[in-house]
């Protein structure tokens, strides 16, 4: 048999920044001219790296894993994680590029941010999710200094914000326990005063991701707190003593995941861990806070990354297939999907962006009130909106590979995989969905949203922006009026509809940003495809609230005769 010319040819990509159209628009409008100039240098680089480098060595190292040795030859328990080949580089690259440190040198002001997380953009799908323990690093820089405790932020944030390989520590985040990672005031971690030996933890932590970081933040109960949330603690530990060994933890197993496979996810027992109270013996999870914000915006950075990049391949793949005699990327079906996906990643790209924006703002003392309560909802609403896309993006891309991309050598699979992670860590998409209902307080948060979606969408003079503004308005209007009827009818009924509440909050903002961004775009670079994506975005499903039946909800969830 003649073996014919090969039609699978395999995607390719090139520099992951020199082909982001959209990272690169928002850049030109968001930074100072001057400031892009010299971020783009480095910008350009982690996209060459992303593109090139690391995207092979992600390809080839698909089948390693992290390995947990815990016993030495001579019985000695050691617990040592070995991480693959790809995480080793990504740390050495993540401190020389600042991926956490951008943020906290102040070289940008308020847009350090904005320069920060877009390099974590960029090297995030390429590095297997080593952005997972940069993320945590980020919060617990950001938590120490917040906290005001000199003696840690002098110990441990130097190392968390360093540009040195050798001198960079990654920070875990040690809540979830047995009894809850949602409910984690039901967390049984016990702290304990000993003579000489100061705070001391015992217990066991049941997820915890960055489980080769030098430090973490966890929550413990002082002896004698009552039970709850308020009654715990904020500690600091350091994982190792001066002699290098771990101080009385006990890697009990890596946890065997779904995805987010090189990311080595342990159970931990502690067994007295030497800690140091962060700020006071209670409200830890109030104190832990910062944190969690954090974590939640690196979530909708990388959900906004995975999309983009499985975008990037599938594009490439459709110029490349034949099938049906013409390329994919020629067959209107085809051409149809891949703009779905288009828009949902660009209004997600803008929407995570803005966050990023603000928490600059709110870092540099540049923010008014009505920022503010946006800026609670929004950590929220912007990882449950771009979690829950970055699932259904990464299904269809695996989709619009055909049986390529549901075969594991093709490197395809992976991006759903380990985009499933994003709506349950960090907080599920309901019990955020809950959260932010809590940030709306009286009612300034909501108003304030409102007030940007209609100052975003004012902008918009183009006849087609301006149907498309006209939904997220209505969108709007429409949660405000289920808002107000659901808190009248009562708890159980705020708490039902609270996903399509989130939700469309997240889509109508979304929106709005992408016309504002679109209207700069016809402006300013006489580009239509921002407006392509916010119409085809306004027609995707901007207000997923709709009435439903509380009796017909029990039943159907029980399958109960009805
Ligand atoms: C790969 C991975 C790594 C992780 N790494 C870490 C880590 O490093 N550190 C750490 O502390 N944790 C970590 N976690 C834990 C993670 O944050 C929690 O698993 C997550 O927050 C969910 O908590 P849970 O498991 O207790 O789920 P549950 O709270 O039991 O949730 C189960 C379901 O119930 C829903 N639900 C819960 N409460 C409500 C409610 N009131 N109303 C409606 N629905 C509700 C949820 O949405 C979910 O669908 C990790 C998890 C994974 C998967």
């Amino acid at each position: 048999m003649q073996i014919r010319p090969f039609n699978q040819p395999p995607p390719t990509l090139g520099n992951q920044y020199d082909d982001d159209r959209v990272l690169r628009s928002y850049l030109k409008r968001a930074l100072p001219p001057d400031g892009l100039r010299e971020a783009e240098l480095s910008l350009r680089e982690m996209g060459e790296l992303a593109g090139g480098e690391l995207y092979q060595m992600q390809l080839a190292d698909r089948l390693n894993e992290p390995t947990l040795t815990q016993w030495d030859a001579w019985g000695n328990r050691i617990d040592r994680i070995e991480v693959t080949p790809l995480w080793q580089r990504a740390e050495r690259l993540a401190a020389e590029y600042g991926v956490v440190a951008a943020a906290y040198e102040g070289k940008y002001g308020r847009f350090d941010r904005i320069y920060q997380f877009a390099l974590a953009y960029l090297f995030h799908p390429s590095t297997d999710v080593y952005t997972c323990p940069l993320a945590m690093t980020d919060g617990a820089a950001r938590t120490l200094l917040n906290s005001g405790n000199q003696e840690l932020i002098d110990r441990a944030v130097t190392h968390l914000t360093s540009r040195d390989p050798v001198q960079f520590w990654t920070s875990g985040q040690w809540m979830t326990e047995a009894t809850g990672g949602s409910d984690v005031g039901l967390s049984e971690t016990i702290a304990r005063l000993n003579d000489n030996e100061g705070w001391q933890l015992y217990g066991r932590k049941w997820f915890t991701s960055a489980a080769t970081s030098q430090i973490a933040l966890t929550l413990a109960r002082p002896q004698g707190n009552p039970p709850g949330g308020k009654g715990l603690a904020l500690f600091y530990l350091e994982t190792r003593g001066a002699n290098g060994k771990l101080q009385n933890i006990e890697i009990l197993r890596l946890k065997d995941k779904l995805g987010t496979r090189k990311v080595p996810t342990a159970e931990l027992m502690l067994s007295g861990t030497p800690a140091q109270p962060v700020l006071g013996l209670d409200n830890g999870v109030r104190n832990i806070v910062p944190m969690l914000h954090l974590t939640r915006t690196w979530n909708s950075v990388s959900a906004v990354a995975f999309m983009r990049r499985g975008l990037a391949l599938a594009r490439d793949y459709a110029r490349r297939r034949v099938a049906f005699g013409a390329p994919l990327a020629n067959k209107p079906l085809h051409v149809d999907t891949l703009a779905m996906l288009q828009a949902e990643s660009e209004a997600a790209f803008h929407l995570s962006f803005y966050l990023v924006e603000l928490i600059g703002r709110d870092e540099t003392g540049e923010m008014n009130e009505a920022q503010g309560y946006i800026l609670r909802l929004l950590t929220s609403i912007a990882k449950v909106t771009t979690g829950r896309q970055a699932v259904a993006i990464a299904s269809e891309v695996l989709e619009a590979h055909g049986g390529a991309g549901y075969v594991e050598d093709t490197g395809l699979p992976v991006l759903l995989r380990d985009s499933q992670v994003l709506p349950i860590w960090e907080g599920t998409t309901n019990v955020l969905s809950l959260d932010a209902l809590r940030a709306l307080g009286a009612g300034e948060a909501f108003a304030a949203l409102k007030a940007k979606v209609s100052q975003s969408v004012q902008v918009a003079r183009d006849n087609r922006l301006t149907a498309a503004a006209g939904v997220a308005a209505a969108a709007l209007t429409h949660a405000e009026s289920w808002l107000q009827a659901a808190m009248a009818a009562g708890r159980p009924a705020l708490e039902a509809g609270a996903r399509r509440f989130a939700l469309t909050l997240g889509r109508a903002l979304a929106l709005a940003l992408l016309i504002e961004q679109a209207q700069w775009s016809l402006d300013h670079e006489q580009d239509g495809r921002p407006r392509a994506a916010a119409c085809r975005f306004a027609q995707s499903g901007v207000d997923l609230i709709v009435d439903v039946s509380a009796d017909d909800a029990y039943a159907l969830a029980n399958d109960n005769f009805l």
